[in-house]
């Protein structure tokens, strides 16, 4: 595909190409049978769309040239974002590999890690999973016991993560493992990457309420190279937020959330039109607070309060885009089979999905305690 990016990196406005090129590539999936709501809004998995992605050069848009991206302008490449929520693209794949994963790796990444994995990640061939969560270490991650010990040039990593988005399809695992007990709890972590083909690893598929799955991975002494290490050993608590900032500009949701308004204004009544401008209008700060947090990341600034007003501000919106969408439509908003269902069926699922937002990428709780501590400096 022939994107309009002039010789700053800007792109003028999402171009009409881009929504034909999402719009056929949701028809090809619906055609090979994949699920386009098998997951939390915009999150659910297909690694044929990440391939897809790919091959179009629409993965790494932001990265430098010699590294396979386009050098976009950051902000840029969030609009893009943006409209692929829009077109209910599954973008599990790419939100991890790339937005949040890839940009660590660039940012904290050895230039050997960043030469051996970018340009692969930018033509659609390397997936990333996201090992943080375990069965006692979710809000509370610092207390995470998965464990890696060092052996001669490798690190033996022992443990179970819980919750790992896209585990069952990815190639590599962003992982963070505790390399010194003896150090307090936020010192003594680390974060690597796993091969998930490595000998030792073995991945449990459940279901959840949205429709996706989850992955439940078990680690038997599997080995990860030291060089495989993102950042200082034992310093993997600053790589760690940093990847979290990144995740925490959730700006394709608010394209799927604007979608909705969309869907909802065609049948509204006048009453119900102005609850629904009111909504545009959230959705609309969202926007700019993404594109705030994405601008304050480029130029290496602290973001944590805004990326996390950002994350906050989204998941409300989309509870309540997705009240609006029963208050409007009443039960028939969701049906989500059958000759009655709204939109093949995506309203109802935005709306059993929806709420999956309170808790992916850290729970509206811990969103606010960052604001609070970070934003507004209140005491822990
Ligand atoms: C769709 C989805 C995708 C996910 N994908 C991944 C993934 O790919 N990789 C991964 O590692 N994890 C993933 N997760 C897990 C997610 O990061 C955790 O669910 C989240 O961090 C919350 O942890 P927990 O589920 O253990 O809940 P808990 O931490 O047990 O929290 C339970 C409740 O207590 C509240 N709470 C906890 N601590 C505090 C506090 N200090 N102050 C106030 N309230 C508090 C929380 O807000 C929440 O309401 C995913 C989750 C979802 C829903």
């Amino acid at each position: 595909m022939t994107l309009p990016i002039d010789v700053a990196g800007r792109l003028a406005d999402v171009p009409a190409e881009i929504d034909a090129w999402a719009l056929a590539l949701t028809t090809e999936l619906e055609e090979r049978g994949e699920n386009l709501t098998n997951g939390s809004p915009a999150d659910s998995d297909s690694r044929f769309a990440y391939e897809r992605m790919g091959d179009a050069g629409i993965i790494g848009l932001g990265w430098p040239t010699e590294l396979g991206g386009r050098e976009m302008d950051p902000i840029d490449v969030v609009k893009m974002e943006e409209r692929l929520g829009y077109h209910w693209l599954p973008l599990c794949g790419y939100l991890l590999s790339v937005k949040t994963i890839g940009n660590a790796v660039l940012q904290f990444g050895t230039h050997d890690l960043i030469s051996r994995f970018i340009p692969d990640v930018a033509v659609g061939r390397i997936m990333f999973c996201q090992g943080f969560s375990e069965p006692e270490a979710g809000s509370d991650l610092a207390s995470l016991r998965t464990k890696a010990t060092k052996d001669g040039d490798r690190w033996i990593v022992n443990g179970t993560k819980i919750w790992t988005s896209s585990a069952e399809i990815a190639d590599w695992m962003y992982i963070a493992v505790r390399t010194d007990p003896t150090l307090p709890r936020h010192k003594g972590l680390s974060v690597m990457l796993l091969d998930m083909h490595a000998p030792g690893v073995e991945v449990d598929v459940h279901e959840t309420l949205g429709g996706g799955t989850f992955g439940e991975v078990r680690l038997s002494d599997v080995a990860v190279d030291v060089n495989n290490v993102l950042g200082d050993v034992n310093g993997g608590w600053k790589v760690l937020l940093g990847s979290l900032d990144y995740e925490r500009v959730t700006s394709e949701k608010v394209g799927v959330a604007l979608w909705v308004v969309d869907q909802l204004d065609e049948v509204a009544a006048p009453h119900h039109r102005r609850l629904l401008l009111a909504l545009r209008g959230e959705l609309e700060a969202c926007r700019r607070l993404g594109h705030e947090a994405t601008r304050l990341i480029a130029q290496g600034e602290r973001v944590s309060r805004v990326s996390s007003t950002c994350k906050l501000s989204v998941s409300l919106a989309m509870q309540k885009a997705a009240a609006l969408s029963v208050e409007i439509l009443g039960p028939g908003a969701l049906v989500e089979r059958g000759p009655d269902a709204r939109a093949a069926g995506r309203l109802a699922a935005f709306h059993r999905a929806s709420a999956s937002m309170t808790l992916a990428g850290g729970s509206c709780d811990i969103q606010r305690k960052v604001i609070a501590q970070q934003g507004l400096g209140l005491p822990r």
